[in-house]
């Protein structure tokens, strides 16, 4: 066997792949794509999900790569140990839905055997218990002995993540002789010791799992293979670990050089020189995928990462900074696989160094103080920093808490875990509550006066659109940055830019701005002090760097619908003057691509016939295709020429004068179209008062006019289906069906009094004489409480003098009423007592005057009993 380098063991396992029929696909970025549940890419297969779960269509159903991963879980025993790493690279072979178990098991022997040339007595395969179909290929078809090949249970054997796709999987063990083992009489596959090692691992994705654990045979089954390429190279060139394989024993070496120490002769020193050799491969590929180094999320990652290693090159005593230097190593050896290290060289070297000379800094002083701190705790006794101490030491001074925390523990101190969390939290708290001034895309406008005065930014969109410049700033929403990563919102300052800043009315620019290696939407062009121009948005695609050269580009269409707006409203203004007087002066205006918005002094409502002459006056000079003239002058001659000026506005020195034709001239500094006919059409759609004197126009202009008419225009038609008429006949239609209401409402009248009077009856057969006077007491079928009052009314007539009550219910509802003559109260009726004393039998209540009373229940069944008890009432009343 040949001790193949790290990279012609990636080069060979991606042809042989090749040479199957699969599609050898770049290592995708460290950053997970459309994928929140996961901070960095960590297996060959976690770039590929979507095509797994059949989200994405793959290039083709079989895929190799070697892709570069990073797990940080076993952070805090890198470097204890030789076998624990954050950086490595997945070397995979992936079928959707294609090929299976058997091809995929013959591929690995092959490989392993035949093109690496592996001794195949050394080599140990293992399946899951239940899975015969693997067993059988392994030992009918590839001629493993029975007892040569292992079944393990689920725990070993079986990928699954709860619900959903799962499946038993092969391993393929290499027994690397008894230098390794422990010694023990029964050590042999699946022991602890470093012997026998797992080089390879075929998943068979095959079931789905309800989540009750039961599991049916997938339609599409998958294969998801992994193999760490370092482990590989490590047994292939037959050395102890991966931080003795070729290209990691070159960086190793490189620390070693720096340190002034030879690597295996101070167990304390391997610790640091294997954490700074594996901590720089890390960080080295972060920042060549756009990771910059911050306080969350992976920013932090590489944060602690780049601190650590910087960290332990103090305590081998290496003088000065000394991570790029590293790092360049990192990049020769692994360029091979990965041309995007030799491309990002210089950038990747600036961000180390910058983060490296942060973290000396803060670093000394927090040193000393924890010294400080530690002197008073052995003086008072005590194990553990308080969490208040902890909190200052990272907070005031900078020093990252992994680090206080490592540090005591090297020393057999603690800290107070909680009582920091605490501290931490009111901190986060009081930070809420003093943040109050940002800017409407969630960015501290603090973040903007930390850039350097001297940057300015010149506009030069006036006739350009595109246009392209030099990164000057980044800043993200918290801080400025030397990089934007996908996904993350920010600013971009440049140092010439066709994107028109919001001033004076009119509204900022959108776009695009794009590099070589990135893409970021601009949603906002705003102006800051100084000169400044930031472009406001976010990342879409891979990572912009500050000194890139970049295009910027204007949505065209936007633009074009602002200038038109912008334009119109000079028209708008002269056109006020004409028609209103000269009294108009502007107030304040808004133009967007959507719309225009004007306001002016002038002291009452627009009538009607005003309005329509200054939308005829403006579409006017449409028609007439002025051309649109910018001249730049100095600002007395320009007031000499008349052009309008904001009443209070303080002007520059020079100004822009924009003439349209003879008809207008304005200081005005926005973006115009060349020629008044480019406008095409402009129609106010409203005109009010917004303060005392002041009224507001809104307007349209050009495509926003035709799309303004169509939706009247469906308006209209949709009034006219609904009224059953033409939009051209559907004003008289409505005047008919107006008169037709008019008289059904008449008929209807009628027609309720007619049913009022039927419901009577013979009504008037129900008086009695209680006591020398007329008493009518009656139920009425369905009549409501209005009905009940007229009525009584024609009842009172018909009886003379007399006493009315009546009850009705409609719809469960019951109305009660009575009414009194004259003469019926001078013998001592009184309708309000009446009312009153019976209401309670309807489930309700009530009273009124003497002479009229009604009352509301919701108890209809009472009805009888209520009409009973009034004669009785009235009996006792009259008495
Ligand atoms: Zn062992
Ligand atoms: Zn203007």
């Amino acid at each position: 066997m040949k001790p193949y380098g790290v990279n012609e063991l990636r080069k060979m396992f991606l042809e042989f792949f090749e040479s199957k029929g699969h599609l050898a696909m770049k290592s995708f970025s460290l950053i997970p794509h459309n994928d929140k549940s996961l901070l960095l890419i960590n297996s060959g297969m976690a770039p590929l999900k979507p095509y797994f779960t059949g989200a994405e269509i793959p290039p083709r159903r079989r895929v190799t790569t070697c892709q570069k991963c990073i797990r940080t879980g076993d952070i805090e025993n890198v470097g204890k140990t030789a076998r624990h790493g954050t950086f490595f690279e997945m070397l995979g072979n992936f079928s959707f839905g294609d090929y299976f178990k058997r091809e995929a098991i013959h591929w690995t022997w092959e490989f392993l055997t035949e093109a690496v040339g592996l001794d195949p007595d050394r080599l140990y395969p293992s399946v899951y218990l239940e899975d015969d179909e693997a067993f059988d290929i392994w030992n009918k078809e590839i001629g493993i002995p029975a007892e040569r090949i292992f079944r393990f249970g689920k725990e070993d054997n079986f990928w699954e993540h709860g619900a959903g796709p799962c499946g038993p999987c092969s391993e393929v063990y290499y027994d690397r002789g008894e230098r390794y083992g422990c010694g023990r009489p029964d050590c042999t596959v699946g022991c602890d010791c470093d012997r026998y090692m797992e080089i390879w691992n075929d998943v068979f994705t095959q079931f789905d799992n309800d989540g009750n654990n039961h599991y049916t045979e997938l339609e599409q089954k998958n294969i998801d293979t992994g193999m760490g390429l370092e482990r590989l190279a490590s047994v292939v060139q037959d050395v102890d670990s991966i931080f003795d394989v070729d290209t990691v024993r070159a960086l190793r070496d490189k620390v070693c050089g720096f340190a002034h120490a030879e690597y295996k002769k101070d167990e304390n020193k391997d610790v640091s020189i294997r954490l700074i050799t594996d901590h720089i491969r890390s960080a080295t590929f972060m920042i060549s995928d756009g990771i910059m180094p911050t306080n969350e999320g992976r920013g932090y990652v590489l944060r602690r990462l780049i601190r650590r290693a910087a960290r332990h090159g103090r305590l081998l005593g290496i003088e000065g900074k000394f991570l790029a230097r590293l790092s360049e190593t990192v990049i020769e050896g692994s360029k091979d696989g990965y041309p995007e290290l030799e491309e990002k060289k210089s950038f990747i070297f600036k961000v180390l160094t910058q983060e490296e000379e942060k973290f000396n800094k803060t670093i000394d002083q927090g040193l000393s103080i924890l010294a400080d701190l530690e002197a008073q705790m052995q003086k008072e006794g005590t194990k553990v920093l308080s969490g208040e101490n902890t909190f200052k030491l990272y907070d005031t001074y900078g020093f990252p808490v992994d680090l206080t925390r490592e540090i005591l523990e090297e020393k057999g101190f603690s800290i107070d875990e909680e009582g920091f969390k605490a501290a931490m939290e009111e901190q986060r708290v009081k930070a809420r509550e003093a943040r109050a001034v940002t800017n409407y895309m969630g960015a501290d406008a603090t973040v903007y006066d930390e850039i350097d005065a001297n940057v300015t930014t010149e506009f030069v969109g006036y006739d350009k659109l595109s246009y392209e410049s030099k990164i000057t700033v980044l800043a993200t929403e918290s801080e400025l940055a030397e990089a934007l990563t996908e996904g993350e919102n920010g600013t971009i300052f440049v140092e010439k830019t066709p994107f028109y800043a919001t001033m004076g009315g009119q509204q900022g620019d959108t776009g695009v701005i794009r590099t070589a290696d990135g893409e970021f939407e601009v949603r906002d062009t705003i102006k800051l002090l100084g000169g400044k121009v930031g472009h406001v948005g976010r990342m879409t695609k891979g990572m912009l760097k500050v000194s890139d050269a970049a295009v910027l580009e204007v949505c065209d269409k936007g633009r074009t619908a602002t200038c038109k707006n912008h334009s119109a409203t000079h028209l708008l203004q002269k056109a006020l003057k004409t028609v209103l007087g000269s009294h108009v002066e502007q107030k304040g205006s808004l133009v967007t691509p959507d719309r225009l918005r004007f306001d002016f002094s002038h002291f009452e409502a627009m009538t009607a016939d005003e309005l329509e002459k200054v939308e005829a006056l403006v579409n006017e000079e449409i028609k007439a295709s002025l051309p649109v003239v910018t001249e730049v002058m100095n600002l007395e001659e320009a007031k000499k020429t008349g052009a309008m000026a904001l009443f209070g506005e303080k002007y520059e020195e020079d100004v822009r004068v924009v003439s349209m034709g003879d008809f207008s001239k304005e200081l005005c500094g926005g973006t115009h179209v060349a020629n008044t006919g480019v406008i095409t059409a402009f129609k106010i759609v409203s005109e009010a008062g917004i303060a005392a004197g002041v009224r507001r126009i809104e307007a349209l202009t050009g495509d926003g006019v035709f799309a303004y008419y169509r939706e009247l225009e469906q308006k209209l038609s949709e009034a006219a289906r609904a009224a059953k008429a033409t939009p051209a006949n559907l004003t008289e239609k409505i005047e008919h069906l107006q008169a037709e209401i008019k008289e059904l409402r008449s008929e209807n009248d009628a027609l309720k009094s007619k049913l009022a009077k039927d419901a009577l009856g013979d009504v008037m057969d129900q008086v009695k004489e209680i006591g020398g006077v007329k008493l009518l007491a009656a139920k009425l079928e369905n009549v409501d409480m209005n009905g009940l009052r007229e009525l009584g009314d024609q009842l009172k007539e018909k009886l003379g003098e007399g006493i009315v009550v009546l009850a009705s219910a409609v719809d469960g509802k019951v109305s009660l009423m009575a009414t009194a003559t004259d003469g019926a109260q001078k013998k001592g009726a009184h309708a309000g007592n009446l009312i009153k004393a019976v209401a309670g039998l309807v489930g309700g209540g009530g009273g009124g005057r003497p002479g009229m009373a009604q009352a509301g229940g919701k108890n209809p069944d009472g009805m009888d009993a209520a009409i009973k008890k009034a004669a009785e009432v009235v009996a006792e009343q009259v008495k």
